[in-house]
């Protein structure tokens, strides 16, 4: 049952004045539950129950971290209720929730079995040598340790792959730091049960109260008194370039300056190279119609910017994706302020001067339904006019028309930062024009060849990140389980006696996890 209520540590709590309903974007009304926000001093009591949780959390053993990630998978995966609250509070439909909760439980269950396996701490040792001319040397072993108390906020977009228990909370989580949620708005009801289950199997595990809190907000206030206090220690964010901007100025203006790991604006650029579009344009347009209007666009991965060189295949490509594109029945944004947004930001470009509408969805749409749009532009006029590289979340795509390969490069790289760049290119063409896939690997981080960037694979290789303002540090990943390394900091023991050590660093190496001795990698004793 949703009780509207925050989680302030295992106490649900609502102590406020201020509340607030979500909204169902099908059928254009107020949900009924009523929600109130989290109190300054129900935030203080979160962050305080945070800061002695992590006390004991910190040093929990990897196997009962496990246990308490996997018995949050089993929890959510009981959720009666949850499919039908995720579809009323975000307009996206049942497979898609069913999707996403699978790849939530799947996350945590991958986060339970790295830290089971134990070598995500990066033990490093490098032994004493006390006969060493002219000093000696000490004994020196380093790990990984949790940060502190981290803030998520939940997106938008991703109500339970990105939200309440999702690839940030399970990384940091596992990483031994205990996590206060700022609920998105948008989706309160389907938070609130997400953190009634990570609620349940905290207590079930033993994990101490305090190692999860969710907080229920509905304007910006809330977020910014998490981010300033000072017992939280870093951030992770998905949503707007000028959200994770503004928490990521007020992380720096702090007394102690924390990290803000923010997931922002992407157009993902697609360079169509000539073969590739020679023989199969109609193919390719045909695939990206589909990828542009996958999940009516909402998605951080979607291809906003398609680039190739002036020729007759490419104008085929343009016809076929503008005659394809509006064949597809339009589907529902999140909320009616992401529609909003989409129609004046997709106005704004419109209106810009030198572009080409190829591509309109001229019929009609239930209310919070978006309307396709595919524009044309030439090269010179793309790089001119900056508003053009903005993000425009939804259905919408422009093809920018270069003269040459030559100026093709030069674009890419005066582009913002983006999680990922695609090459379309025919067999042996890619060998033949190195400086573009240096260009896009300048520019992103993660380059896809002769595919679709939407769609994101969870696994350890996976980089969903990449230069400013795809993300605030391109040093790390979002998604897999490699997106642990954003919680923790390295810290090293000098001298410390063998018996205080933690299990990864001592000599007999009691978890059998994989160390640098000396210079080798090694599973073995010392
Ligand atoms: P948002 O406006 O960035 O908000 C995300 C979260 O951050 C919300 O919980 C919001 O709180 C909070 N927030 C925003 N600005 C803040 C500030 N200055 N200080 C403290 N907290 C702040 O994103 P959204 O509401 O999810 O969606 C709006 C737009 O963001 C979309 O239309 C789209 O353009 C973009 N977006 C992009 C992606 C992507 O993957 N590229 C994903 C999601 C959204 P409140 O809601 O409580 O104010």
């Amino acid at each position: 049952m949703i009780t509207g209520k925050n989680f302030i540590g295992f106490t649900p709590s609502a102590n406020g004045t201020k509340t607030y309903k979500t909204f169902n974007p099908q059928t254009n009304v107020e949900n009924e539950d009523v929600f109130t926000e989290a109190t300054s001093e129900e935030i203080n009591q979160a962050v305080a129950l945070a800061t002695e949780a992590f006390k004991t959390f910190s040093k929990t053993s990897g196997t009962d971290k496990a246990a308490f990630l996997n018995a949050i998978a089993d929890e959510i995966m009981a959720l009666e209720t949850l499919v039908e609250t995720y579809c009323k509070e975000s307009g996206l439909p049942e497979g898609r929730a069913m999707g996403e909760r699978g790849r939530t439980v799947g996350q945590l269950r991958a986060f339970a079995n790295l830290v089971t396996e134990g070598s995500w701490v990066e033990a490093t040792i490098d032994t004493a040598q006390p006969a060493r001319e002219p000093m000696p040397k000490p004994d020196l072993r380093k790990m990984n340790i949790g940060l502190g108390p981290v803030v998520v906020f939940g997106a938008s977009n991703f109500p339970l792959a990105y939200s309440t228990a999702g690839g940030d909370t399970a990384a940091a989580l596992a990483a031994g730091c205990p996590v206060i949620v700022k609920s998105h708005p948008m989706h309160a009801g389907t938070g609130e049960l997400i953190a009634s289950a990570v609620i349940k199997a905290a207590k079930k595990t033993n994990m101490p109260d305090g190692v999860f809190s969710n907080i229920n907000s509905s304007g910006i206030e809330v977020g910014q008194q998490l981010v300033s206090h000072p017992g939280v220690k870093a951030v992770g964010f998905t949503g707007s370039i000028r959200g994770g901007r503004a928490l990521y100025d007020l992380a720096g203006q702090r007394e102690e300056p924390i990290p803000v790991f923010a997931e922002m604006g992407s157009v993902n650029p697609v360079v169509m190279l000539p073969k590739a579009l020679e023989e199969k344009s109609e193919a390719w347009a045909k695939t990206y119609a589909s990828s542009i209007t996958l999940g009516t666009g909402q998605f951080c991965t979607n291809p906003g910017l398609l680039f190739g060189v002036k020729s007759d295949a490419l104008t085929q490509f343009v016809d076929v994706l503008a005659k394809e594109i509006v064949e597809i029945a339009p589907s529902c944004m999140l909320h009616p302020n992401i529609k909003g947004a989409y129609d004046k930001n997709k106005d704004r470009a419109l209106q810009q001067e030198a572009i080409t509408v190829v591509a309109n969805y001229e019929g009609d749409v239930k209310p919070n339904y978006a309307q396709q749009t595919v524009i044309t532009v030439d090269g010179a006029t793309f790089l001119e006019n900056t508003t053009l590289h903005q993000e425009l979340f939804g259905p919408f795509s422009m093809v920018v028309q270069c003269e040459s390969l030559e100026e093709l490069e030069h674009i890419i790289y005066k582009l913002e930062g983006q999680l990922t760049g695609t090459l379309l290119a025919a067999e042996g063409e890619a060998e033949t024009c190195p400086e573009i896939v240096n260009a896009v690997q300048n520019r992103v981080g993660r380059i896809i060849f002769n595919g679709v960037p939407t769609g994101v694979e969870v696994c350890p290789a996976m980089v969903h990140g990449g230069p400013y303002p795809a993300s605030t540090d391109s040093r790390f990943t979002a998604v897999g389980t490699q997106s642990i390394k954003r919680w923790v900091r390295p810290f090293s023991y000098q001298d410390w006696p063998e018996n205080l050590l933690p299990e990864a660093l001592q000599d007999a190496n009691p978890l059998g996890v994989l160390r640098l001795v000396n210079g080798v990698e090694t599973r073995d004793k010392i």
